[in-house]
C-alpha cells in the first residue's frame, strides 16, 4: 500500500479489500479497522464484498460492537448485506453470548430471505449456552437445527463409534460383506435415513472415514454405495410400496450395489447408458441385456456379494427408446447369480481390496415388472405396452441424478474427515521425533516447511469443513421436503467436492514429502492414501466438474466475481469465437476460471478463505 502512495497511486477497492483480509489472517482486527477507515477517506465506493471480508475479520475477533454498527451502515451506503454479512455478524454474537442480538440479525437475515441453517444452529447453541430453553425451543429460526440435534443425540454417536470402531479391512469381501450386513441390521441407520433424518446420515458417514487412514478406502465406498447410492435411489425414484422394501432389506441384512458405469462410459457414466431393458409384454417383464462388451457395467462395487442392485439401464417399450431408468433388480438368490448374469471380479486394486468391485454382463436376464422404479414413470402392459410419464418435466435419470448431490457432501466430508486423521497421526509421531538443529535438538514439527504445513492444513480443513457444513445444511432441507437442489446449491455442492477432495490431496501429498522416512512405514496412514484418489472421482470426476463449471460460467455474460474470473471468462468467451476446438486447446484457462468459480463460492459462505489451486490441478 506504501508503494502505492509513493507512485502517487490512489489504492483501490480490491487493494483494500485485500488488506483487510491479509489483516484477519494474522487475526488484527485494528489494522483491519484502520484499512477501513483509510478507505472511507480516499471515498472509494465499497461493496459487499469489501463488508462481508471486514465483517468475518471482525467477527473472529469477537469485534461484536463495530460488526454491529458496520452491518447496519451499509444500507445507507447502497449496498445490501448479503448471507455471508449476516452469518458473520450472527456467529459474533451467538459467540460473544448474545443471543437476542444473534436472534435479531437472524430475523433481519430471514427478512432478506438470507438465513441459514448454520446460522440458525449458532442462535441456538447460543439460548442453549445462556440456559434459556424456552427461547431456545421457541426460535422458528432454529427449529430445522432443533431436529438436525434431535436426530443425532450423543447416545446414538456414542453407539454408531462403537460399532464402526469393530470394523476391519484385513479380511476378504465375504466377511467385509458380513460387517456391513451386521452393522445395517443394528438399525442404528436406517436405509431411509437419508431422507428422514440426513443428519444423521452424513453424521454416520463422517464417523466412518475418521478410520479411513487404518481401513482404507474399501469399507466406507461399500457403506456409502449401500446407503446412498443402492438405498438412496430406491428413495428418489421408488414408489411408496418400493421404498418399504427397504425396510425388510435392512431387516434381513441384504446389501445392494448400483451399476450405473459401463466398460465405455467411465466418467461419463449417466450421459452413456448401453444396457437395454426391453419390455416383453406377454411375459410382462423386463429383459436387461449389455449390448456389447463396452455396455458391461464396470467397477460395480458391492457387485459380488450384494443379493440385489439398482441397475440403470435404456427402457424400450414397444420398439421406443424411454431414456435411462434405474432397476431394483435381484442379482443373487438363494446365494446363487440369478439365471442372465454374469458376474467378473475386477481383479486386484493398490488399496480397497477388502472391497469386491466388479463387472457385470447381461444376457437376457428377467426383471418382473415391479423392478422398475416407477415413482415418475411406469409401463402400462397390452397391446406391446405404453410408457406413462406420471410427473411433467422429471425424468427418472433426472432424480436418480439426486444422489449424485447427497454422494458429494458425503466424499468431501471423507476426504477432509480423512486428511484431518492422516495429519493428527503424523503429528503425533512429528512431536516426538527429536532432529538435529543449530541450536540443540529441536522435534521434526519445528522443522520450518512442517511446521507451516500444518498451520496451513489447519486453517484449510476448518474453513472447508465449514463450508461443506453449510452445503450440507442447505441441501438437508432439500433432502426432507424432496426438493430439487436450486441451481445455485448444485453448482456449490460441486465446488464443495472439487476443493475438499483436491485440497485433500494437496495437503497429504505435501505431508508426505515433508515428514521423512516415517512416510515409507506401515500403519501409519500413508499406505491408505489412495481414499483421496476415490475421492477425486467418485460421484463426479474432479476434471468434468470443473469443466461444467467453467462451461457454465462462460454463458454468463453480466459480470460476476472478482477480475481475475471475468478476465479467464472474457478470453475463453473470445477463444471460443475461433470454434469448439479453441475451448480444449485453452484448457488451462478453463480449470483456472472453474477454480475461481470454487473460489467465489467457497468465499460466498465462508468469507475469509485462503486456498490455493491444488498441486493435483496446476497447470502442466
Ligand atoms: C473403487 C471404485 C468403486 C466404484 N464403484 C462404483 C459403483 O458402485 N457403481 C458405479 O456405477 N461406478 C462405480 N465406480 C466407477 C466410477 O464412478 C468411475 O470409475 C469414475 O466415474 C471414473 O471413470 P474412469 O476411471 O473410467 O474414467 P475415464 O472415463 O477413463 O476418464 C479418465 C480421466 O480422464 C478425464 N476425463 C475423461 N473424460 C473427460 C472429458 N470429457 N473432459 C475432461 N476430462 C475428462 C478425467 O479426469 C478422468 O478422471 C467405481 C470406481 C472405483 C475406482
Amino acid at each position: 500500500m506504501a508503494d502505492i502512495r509513493q507512485q502517487r497511486l490512489l489504492p483501490d477497492l480490491i487493494s483494500y479489500t485485500t488488506l483487510i483480509k491479509a489483516h484477519g489472517r494474522t487475526a488484527q482486527a485494528a489494522g483491519a479497522l484502520r484499512a477501513a477507515s483509510s478507505a472511507e477517506q480516499d471515498g472509494i465506493r465499497l461493496d459487499v464484498a469489501f463488508f462481508s471480508t471486514l465483517l468475518y475479520v471482525l467477527a473472529r475477533a469477537g469485534r461484536v460492537t463495530e460488526c454491529e454498527r458496520f452491518i447496519d451502515s451499509m444500507p445507507a451506503r447502497n449496498v445490501m448485506p448479503d448471507t455471508s454479512c449476516f452469518s458473520s455478524v450472527i456467529h459474533a454474537c451467538a459467540k460473544a453470548g448474545k443471543p437476542g442480538r444473534a436472534e435479531h440479525w437472524l430475523q433481519q437475515a430471514d427478512a432478506h430471505g438470507l438465513a441459514t441453517d448454520a446460522a440458525s444452529a449458532a442462535v441456538l447453541r447460543a439460548h442453549a449456552r445462556a440456559g434459556d430453553v424456552q427461547r431456545a425451543e421457541a426460535s422458528s429460526f432454529a427449529r430445522v437445527c432443533v431436529t438436525c440435534l434431535r436426530m443425532v443425540t450423543p447416545e446414538w454417536r456414542q453407539k454408531w463409534i462403537e460399532a464402526v470402531a469393530k470394523i476391519r479391512s484385513d479380511v476378504g469381501y465375504e466377511q467385509s460383506a458380513q460387517q456391513l450386513r451386521d452393522l445395517q441390521k443394528t438399525g442404528l441407520l436406517k436405509l431411509t435415513d437419508l431422507k428422514n433424518a440426513p443428519a444423521k446420515f452424513f453424521e454416520a458417514h463422517r464417523l466412518l472415514a475418521r478410520h479411513a487412514p487404518n481401513l482404507g478406502p474399501g469399507f466406507w465406498i461399500r457403506f456409502t454405495v449401500h446407503y446412498n447410492l443402492f438405498a438412496g435411489s430406491v428413495l428418489a425414484v421408488g414408489t411408496e410400496q418400493q421404498v418399504k422394501q427397504l425396510d425388510e432389506i435392512q431387516q434381513k441384512g441384504l446389501l445392494g450395489s448400483f451399476g450405473l458405469t459401463e466398460k465405455l462410459a467411465g466418467v461419463n457414466s449417466g450421459g452413456v447408458v448401453n444396457t437395454i431393458a426391453e419390455w416383453d409384454d406377454q411375459a410382462q417383464e423386463f429383459v436387461i441385456t449389455s449390448a456389447d462388451v463396452g455396455a458391461q457395467k464396470n467397477w460395480i462395487s458391492q457387485g459380488l456379494v450384494g443379493e440385489l442392485s439398482v441397475v440403470v439401464a435404456d427402457l424400450r417399450v414397444a420398439g421406443k427408446r424411454c431414456g435411462a431408468h434405474a432397476f431394483l433388480m435381484e442379482v443373487r438368490r438363494d446365494g446363487k447369480v440369478v439365471e442372465g448374469v454374469e458376474l467378473g471380479d475386477m481383479g486386484r486394486k493398490t488399496v480397497g481390496n477388502d472391497l469386491d468391485n466388479a463387472w457385470i454382463a447381461f444376457h437376457g436376464a428377467r426383471a418382473p415388472s415391479s423392478a422398475l422404479l416407477s415413482r415418475y414413470g411406469h409401463v402400462t402392459p397390452g397391446q406391446g405396452g405404453t410408457y406413462v410419464s406420471k410427473v411433467q418435466g422429471l425424468s427418472n435419470m433426472a432424480m436418480i441424478g439426486q444422489r449424485l448431490f447427497s454422494g458429494r457432501v458425503a466424499v468431501a466430508w471423507a476426504a477432509l474427515t480423512f486428511t484431518r486423521k492422516l495429519f493428527e497421526m503424523t503429528r503425533e509421531y512429528s512431536d516426538h521425533k527429536k532432529c538435529w538443529a543449530p541450536k540443540g535438538n529441536a522435534t521434526l514439527t519445528q522443522v520450518p516447511q512442517l511446521n507451516h504445513l500444518y498451520l496451513r492444513a489447519e486453517e484449510n480443513l476448518s474453513q472447508l469443513e465449514a463450508y461443506v457444513s453449510r452445503c450440507e445444511a442447505e441441501l438437508s432441507a432439500c433432502l426432507q421436503k424432496e426438493e430439487i437442489p436450486p441451481p445455485a446449491l448444485q453448482e456449490a455442492i460441486a465446488c464443495c467436492k472439487i476443493a475438499a477432495s483436491e485440497t485433500s490431496i494437496d495437503l497429504c501429498f505435501r505431508l508426505k514429502q515433508d515428514v521423512g522416512s516415517h512416510a515409507l512405514m506401515g500403519a501409519t496412514g500413508f499406505e491408505q492414501m489412495d481414499f483421496l484418489q476415490a475421492c477425486k472421482f467418485a460421484e463426479g470426476d474432479s476434471r468434468i466438474l470443473m469443466q461444467k463449471l467453467a462451461r457454465d460460467r462462460v454463458r454468463v455474460t453480466k459480470p460476476l466475481g472478482n477480475s481475475e474470473e471475468q478476465k479467464l471468462a472474457a478470453d475463453l468467451q473470445a477463444a471460443m469465437k475461433g470454434g469448439a476446438q479453441a475451448w480444449d486447446a485453452s484448457f488451462e484457462k478453463v480449470y483456472d476460471l472453474a477454480w475461481q468459480v470454487v473460489l467465489r463460492h467457497v468465499a460466498e459462505k465462508c468469507p475469509g478463505t485462503v486456498l490455493r489451486m491444488p498441486c493435483g490441478l496446476s497447470k502442466l
